[in-house]
Order: C-alpha cells, then sequence, then structure tokens
C-alpha cells in the first residue's frame, strides 16, 4: 500500500503511521497517527527533494505541487 499523501510505498507496520497498519498515511506524514497540515507535508517534502535531487527550492515547490494534487489525501 501507498501513503495516500505522499505516494511512499509501506511494507511494514513501522512504515505506517503510529506504526498502524490501517493508517492509510505513513510515518512521516502522520508520525502520531493522524495526517500533518498540507504545509508541514509540502515543507518536508521540498527539504527531502531539494537535497536528494539537488534541485532549487523553486523547483522542488513546483515539482511538490504537482505531485501533491495526484495524492488521495490532497487532491482537489
Ligand atoms: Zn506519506
Amino acid at each position: 500500500m501507498n501513503c495516500e499523501s505522499c505516494g511512499l510505498p509501506m511494507e511494514e507496520a513501522k512504515d505506517y503511521g503510529g506504526s498502524d497498519m490501517g493508517n492509510k498515511y505513513c510515518k512521516y506524514c502522520a508520525p502520531d497517527s493522524k495526517l500533518m497540515s498540507r504545509e508541514q507535508i509540502k515543507e518536508g517534502w521540498i527539504g527531502y527533494i531539494t537535497k536528494t535531487e539537488n534541485l532549487s527550492r523553486k523547483e522542488a515547490e513546483g515539482r511538490v505541487d504537482e505531485e501533491m494534487v495526484k495524492m488521495p489525501a490532497w487532491r482537489k
């Protein structure tokens, strides 16, 4: 199952928010089982891809905006 907020694949209980396999969100999006706010998730995501893909802040923001609207949690 993939996180409905960021698309991260979740395999073991520890990958799920609150280590609860019934959770639709991963441990990064819902560390205490409850989904964080859109802004918090967006910030974390931008930070992550600026580091891993060596993008500028602006590029990363654009990328995250594009990806987020595809996720069930943030789809409009
Ligand atoms: Zn997630």
